[in-house]
């Protein structure tokens, strides 16, 4: 799969469902509401669905949320596709989470044939991880952090910097990732669906970070890719990777290999643009996959340049109107 830019589609993100369990206040509103149960795809429809990406090229697979663990019966999911990864044309199974339900899943994910996953975590501080989860309790990330290690998964770390909130706290929690082998990535906060708060007085821009970090510890750039739009640094004092992603200060849409699918069937082509593609419509129109191939080839030969994220005082509206949970992190 090829867009009108030249870029090659090899990486494909599942939102497998919107639902979550906690309610961080970058990402949703307290009162959520949540697509409708009847528009989900079964986890059958999912499993077609992203074979038919497989077969087109797809790479690599991410699956998100929401909370992806939250979904019912998720591991038969993810059983289902590792088939993928044992005849070689899945590179990698993967998937973001926020760590919670990591202590009963650790074990069956590895056993799934999973190598590495992202835990979410803001904060090493409990009140404070419990303030802007509103619903999470530290104790059980911590567990399930240590399950996925105890389970021989990689885990990294991504933190959302926000200011005056964990920006002080970062280069202990960078500290304490990297004595335990993991690296971290921070992330600007982008503006993506209606929340309670004001992003503008959340909005850190990582350059100030960065600036802030190399007072204190020697960065160096490195090439190091792990098929996402960070960029990382060595840290000589931690001898760990610090990944910065920053949709806003620096836009990398350039290199842009991914695609979004969301529990519904809807294909976002940007994470931070509205245009999207019905594709349970084909999916269950016909029993064969044609139509939707030809749904697919349609919605990549339309994929957007790049997008156009704006913070400011001026424009108080989210770019997109979509929550993050729609289409995954
Ligand atoms: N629930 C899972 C989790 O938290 O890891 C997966 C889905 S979550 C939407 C994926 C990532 O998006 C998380 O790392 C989260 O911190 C990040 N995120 C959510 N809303 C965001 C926003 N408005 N700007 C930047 N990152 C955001
Ligand atoms: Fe849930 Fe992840 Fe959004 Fe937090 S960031 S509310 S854990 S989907």
């Amino acid at each position: 799969m090829i867009d009108p830019f030249g870029r090659t589609i090899s990486y494909l993100r599942v939102s497998v469902t919107d639902r979550c369990d906690f309610r961080c206040t970058y990402c949703m509103a307290e009162d959520m509401a949540f697509l409708p149960k009847k528009d989900l795809l079964s986890l059958e429809e999912l499993d077609r669905l992203c074979t038919v990406f497989i077969e087109k090229g797809v790479r690599r697979l991410r699956l998100t949320g929401g909370e992806p663990l939250v979904r019912k019966n998720i591991m038969h999911l993810v059983r289902q596709l590792s088939r993928h990864l044992d005849s070689g044309a899945l590179e990698e199974l993967t998937l973001t989470t926020n760590g919670s339900q990591l202590s009963r899943f650790a074990g069956e994910l590895a056993d799934c044939g999973v190598k590495r996953i992202n835990v979410s975590l803001d904060t090493l501080d409990a009140d404070k991880f419990h303030a802007i989860t509103r619903w999470g309790h530290l104790g059980k990330v911590m567990a399930g952090i240590d399950a996925a290690q105890a389970a021989g998964l990689k885990v990294k770390l991504n933190a959302v910097a926000l200011k005056d909130f964990n920006d002080a706290e970062l280069p202990e929690m960078m500290r304490w990732a990297h004595g335990r082998g993991m690296d971290l990535t921070v992330i600007e906060t982008m503006p993506m669906g209606e929340i309670d708060a004001d992003r503008t007085d959340q909005y850190l821009p990582l350059s100030l970070l960065r600036a802030s970090l190399a007072r204190q510890f020697t960065l160096t750039d490195i090439p190091f890719k792990t098929g996402g739009p960070a960029r990382y640094v060595n840290v000589a004092e931690t001898g760990g990777k610090l990944g910065f992603i920053t949709p806003m200060t620096h836009n990398f849409c350039e290199s842009c290999n991914r695609v979004r699918l969301t529990c519904t069937g809807t294909l976002y082509m940007c994470l931070g643009q509205e245009d999207a593609a019905d594709l349970r419509t084909p999916l269950r129109a016909s029993e064969g996959n044609e139509l939707v191939c030809d749904a697919i080839d349609e919605a990549i030969g339309r994929k957007p340049k790049g997008h156009d994220f704006i913070i400011d005082r001026r424009t108080s509206r989210p770019s997109v109107s979509r929550h993050m949970s729609v289409t995954g992190g």
